[in-house]
């Protein structure tokens, strides 16, 4: 099983990029915070495609050393002028809002109201977003040029919003694969009408699911979608006792955008998964850049932290904060895509089929090469050169002793992992190869007759042989 082959015979490029755009739009109007309505109805959208299970969280539940703030909702939000005219609308742009505004509804001069307006002067036409979430507060955010247009006088402030007790509320989607080791995917569903920054990498991460859903695992996957930074911590502390599953990890963000791939590594650096990653960017043939970990970011700071270090990186496109659209209007549905989004989703594929195929295979005929013109399995002409299908099959034959992953023997061979994996498969079909019982839980390799015991019932009937 391959899953970005799968993906690729599918549908072409194109008509992928469309369709995870397509999803972008529908999201994008939807007025989302770290809790309230808009939350809610982001996850059933998810749901509407993926099996996803929804956890609401009380108000005031203690997690780690944070508590569960209270729901936010809003209807509208706005400032009159002295004319009744709007000149600051909620409903033309949710962004329009200081996100966790109070109540508020009053009449006051423009000196008295400039201190609650945000603007970004560099960006003299855009609208910033900014929250309050912990501290009480009420603003707007507007275009710079618009509020130097705000002449002195009269305004009436509106903001119809509620700050109760309610709930946090997430989604997970869980499929079960061979093993119960886990590969965690996780991505925030937090913001309103910001396209890239965060609505890129729940779209990708759903259609991921959904391919997901349909294939035969080795690892079982939990999809996140949860509100950024309270809502990993929520998670992390409800479900703190099975977090030794978690074998491998990404954090999808940013993904959109026509920028280079970059992936910022787990607080472990040299995690499977970081090498994984490392090494399907190499050789997918777009720039990417490798970043160290740094306790700054999105939830993997979370997941990273040092009484959980979990292997989970970051993929990204272009890295939060350093592009000037970043928590502005300006990141919208024409900053976000198809192609690029398309990009990310096959990317994901990669990883997700390097982590599904990596494993230790031990040469059943380790004395001398074994001789391949009888199997069919060289060149029919001598004194050619070899073709990387050939040179594939000689690296793994020469490095399966049963120490070597796959993924060890494509970086040590400079070839791509399906290259090698396509070479291992081979091998085995014809008797050569057998592969190596996993070393850290002793569970019978796969396609032996003894499955793992502890796994979850399938949804499927697990194939003999991949
Ligand atoms: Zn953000």
């Amino acid at each position: 099983m391959r899953i970005l082959k799968e993906l690729v015979a599918e549908k072409d490029s194109t008509d992928l990029g469309k369709e995870l755009h397509a999803f972008v739009v529908k999201l994008y109007p939807i007025c989302r915070s770290i809790t309230g309505d808009g939350l809610r109805r982001t996850l059933r959208m998810i749901q509407d495609r993926i099996p996803l299970e929804v956890t609401q969280v009380p108000t005031g539940t203690s997690v780690f050393d944070w508590t569960v703030p209270r729901e936010w909702n809003i209807r509208d939000a706005y400032i009159k002028d002295a004319h009744g005219k709007r000149v600051v609308d909620f409903q033309e742009s949710n962004l329009h809002v200081l996100h966790y505004s109070m109540p508020v509804h009053a009449t006051m001069s423009l000196s008295e109201l400039k201190p609650h307006l945000f603007t970004l002067p560099e960006h003299p036409g855009w609208i910033p977003y900014r929250t309050s979430y912990y501290k009480e507060n009420w603003g707007f955010c507007l275009p710079d040029h618009q509020m130097l247009a705000l002449k002195d006088g009269e305004y009436e402030v509106c903001i119809d919003s509620s700050l109760e007790d309610g709930h946090l509320t997430y989604g997970e989607c869980y499929f079960s694969g061979r093993s119960t080791d886990e590969v965690l995917i996780s991505c925030h569903v937090c913001h309103p009408s910001l396209a890239n920054d965060n609505l890129s990498g729940l779209t990708v991460a759903t259609a991921l699911a959904e391919l997901l859903s349909r294939m035969d695992l080795r690892y079982s996957y939990r999809f996140l979608f949860i509100p950024g930074t309270i809502g990993a911590i929520t998670w992390l502390a409800r479900n703190r006792e099975t977090l030794g599953r978690v074998q491998h990890g990404l954090v999808l963000t940013g993904i959109g955008d026509n920028g280079g791939f970059h992936y910022k590594k787990s607080r472990r650096g040299n995690a499977d998964i970081d090498r994984a990653v490392e090494h399907v960017l190499r050789h997918q043939g777009e720039p990417s850049e490798i970043l160290e970990f740094s306790p700054y970011g999105y939830d993997e700071r979370q997941y990273c932290s040092p009484g959980f270090n979990l292997p989970v990186g970051c993929l990204m496109r272009s890295v939060w904060g350093t592009y000037p659209e970043y928590h502005t209007s300006a990141d919208n549905l024409t900053f976000v895509q198809p192609s690029q989004l398309a990009g990310s989703l096959q990317v994901c594929a990669a990883i997700v089929d390097v982590l599904e195929g990596n494993r230790r295979y031990r040469n059943l005929n380790p004395y001398c090469e074994p001789q391949l013109g009888k199997r069919n399995l060289y060149r029919s002409t001598g004194g050619e050169s070899i073709s990387t299908e050939i040179n594939a099959r000689l690296w793994v034959l020469n490095l399966s002793d049963g120490e070597h992953s796959l993924l060890e023997i494509a970086e040590r061979a400079g070839l791509p992992f399906a290259a090698i994996s396509d070479a291992a498969d081979l091998l085995r079909e014809n008797g050569l190869l057998a592969p190596v019982a996993d070393r850290k839980t002793g569970a019978a390799p796969e396609g032996s007759s003894q499955p793992n015991p502890t796994k979850v019932p399938q949804r499927k009937q697990v194939a003999a042989l991949d």
